[in-house]
This record gives C-alpha cells, structure tokens and sequence, in this order.
C-alpha cells in the first residue's frame, strides 16, 4: 500500500500536467459531492485550467444557493476529449451513472469504504469525514488559494457530508479545515438556513405523515419508514424534500436503526441509517449498494412481497452482531 500523501501527489502532478478536465461524482448528488466538485473546480480553474463538471442527475432545489452550481451540466454519457477525469465519491464508476468514461485516465477520490480502486490513479481515504477534506487537502497541495466560493463549497460538503458534525468520523482535522474556511469568511449561519430552514410546507408535512406510519420491528430497535410516490404526490413534494427525514427516528433512545424504503414504479429504493457500532452498510453492500457504516443506501429492481422482511431481517442481524 502506498502512503496516501503519495496519491495524493501523483493526482496534483496529474492535475499541474494536464489542462482540460471533467469532474464528476455519483448520481443523484448530494452536498459532499457537489461542494467537493464545486470547490475543485474553483481551484483548477484558479490555475487557468479548463474544467467542465458532467453529472447524471440535477442538484437539489436546495442547493440553488451554492455559488456556481448552475456550471454543473447534466449528461448520461460523455464523448469529449479530457486530459483526466476526476470522479469524487465514487465507490465504483458505475455510481456516476456517466457513460463513456471507461478508459480514459481517470483519478478517483474517495472516502467510501470498499472502493473498487477503477481509477488510473486512486486516492482512498475511508479516515475522511467527508470527500471534501481531501479535496480541502488537494487544493492546498495544488497550491490554489481558498476564495469565498471555494470555502462554501466545502463547508456545505463537510456540514451535510457528516450529517451536521455527528458522524463518527470527524476529527481535528475536520475542524481545522472549518477553521481555516471561517477564516476565508463562510457565512455558516447563512448556509445552515439554506440547507435546514428553507424547505417546502410539503416536506413538513411529508415528516408528519412518514412518522406517524412509522413502524416498529425487532423488539422497537428497528425503525421503518415507508413511501410510495402517490404520499408524495399527495403531500405536494418531491424526492429531495425528504432529504434528512431518514434520520429522525434516530432520536428516540431504543431505536438502533432506521430502513426508509422508498416505493416507484420501477424499483425500490432503500436508505439506511443506524447508530455506532452497528453497521448497516453490509447489509446495502449484500443489496448490491454501499454507503457508509452508519448511512448506507440501495435499490432493487426486482422487489418481491418479501423483500421488506428480508431488509429488516439483514438489519436486525447486524444490530446482534454489533451487541447492542
Ligand atoms: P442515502 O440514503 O441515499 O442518503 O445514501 C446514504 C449513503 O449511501 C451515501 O453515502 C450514498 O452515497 C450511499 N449509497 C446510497 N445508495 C447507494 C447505492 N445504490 N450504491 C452505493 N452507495 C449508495
Ligand atoms: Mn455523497
């Protein structure tokens, strides 16, 4: 295993040498993969590189604050040349849901656990709170200045990547990194209000109707949410007003776990969230996802009638496990 500084270096040299780069991150992104995109390519262009951000999916309307992030344009595949391309928080490259990335020289940066290291070059880092705090280290070792824009970007990335500092993966460093973009004038107050207070009628209300359906499993240690898109038609939403809403639950004292399945047409999507130690992100992983220890994810095409008790069997396993 090579020292993390030195992929870290070879990405910087990668990074000087080249002109023209895509950066891209997971489908449906979040504030981890938007601010470590946004902040990246603040920095490269700082250096008079040419950068174009190519996602699959739109940002949250709640994200419309962050500076620059109309730039993200919205492709399923890419053709044009590029000196290399970045992908952040990308346990594989298929999470990008990109397609004509293959064989280019790509630089992967993660903080996942159990990356699949595609990359020509790879940056794994699982002791990273958030992708940010390597991007954060990037930046410093491209020798790019933190502006405003760039500081926002990874405030917004750490602040929602560690689920409003309450994951078990901050550190010092994590702090300092806040530190130094307090210090280049983020207005965290302001950016809080924009992420928490600012949210449709119609997700308070969706939180009032997906609580009080909630259902209780193994011996109440389990918590499951359940929707289906009429609810959210119903309450005049959509899906990202429910950003968040997985982990209310979490708030009562016996609840260990929370299982958000989430009803289409076509598939079924699982969010998972749980309490230290208990690891959830094996049972995404054994679905076909991934995620983190305490907030992973999936989705299953073909669920059956039994699906629901086989998620909550899986979960109840590792809370056992985990001798809480
Ligand atoms: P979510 O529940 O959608 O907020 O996702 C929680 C965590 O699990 C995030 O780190 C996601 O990147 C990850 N995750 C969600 N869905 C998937 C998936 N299908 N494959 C891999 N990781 C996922
Ligand atoms: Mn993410």
């Amino acid at each position: 295993m090579t020292p993390p500084h030195a992929d870290r270096s070879r990405i910087r040299d990668t990074l000087l040498d080249g002109h023209s780069f895509l950066l891209t991150s997971h489908a449906r992104p979040d504030g981890d993969s938007l601010g470590s995109q946004l902040a990246l390519a603040g920095a490269l262009q700082q250096l008079g590189k040419q950068v174009r951000i190519i996602n699959s999916d739109l940002a949250p309307a709640f994200f419309a604050f962050l500076p620059d992030v109309s730039t993200i344009e919205i492709a399923a595949s890419v053709e044009d040349p590029f000196d290399a391309v970045v992908v952040l928080e990308c346990s594989t490259l298929n999470r990008t849901g990109v397609a004509g990335l293959e064989g280019r020289l790509l630089i992967n940066i993660d903080h996942h656990a159990g990356n699949a290291m595609y990359g020509t070059v790879n940056w794994h880092d699982v002791s990273a709170c958030a992708c940010a705090e390597m991007v954060f280290e990037l930046i410093e070792a491209l020798g790019a200045r933190l502006t405003p824009a760039i500081a926002t970007h990874l405030y917004v990335a750490i602040l929602t990547g560690t689920g409003s500092f309450r994951h078990a993966n901050i550190t010092a460093r994590t702090f300092e990194i806040c530190r130094r973009v307090a210090e280049t004038g983020v207005d965290a107050a302001g950016v809080a209000a924009q992420i928490y207070d600012n949210g449709s009628l119609g997700r308070v209300r969706m939180t009032g109707i997906l609580l009080d359906q909630m259902t209780l499993e193994h011996d109440q240690r389990i918590a499951v949410l359940e929707l289906s898109d009429a609810m959210l038609t119903d309450a005049g939403c959509d899906q990202d007003d429910l950003e968040g809403i997985v982990n209310l639950p979490l708030a009562a004292r016996q609840v260990r776990a929370v299982i958000f399945l989430k009803k289409t047409d076509t598939c079924l999507r699982v969010s998972l969230r749980s309490k230290d130690p208990i690891d959830v992100r094996q049972v995404a992983v054994s679905f076909g996802g991934g995620g983190h220890p305490n907030a992973a994810g999936f989705t299953v095409e073909n669920q059956t009638p039994e699906t629901r008790d086989q998620v909550i069997a899986r979960v109840a396993a590792m809370i056992t496990d985990s001798g809480t």
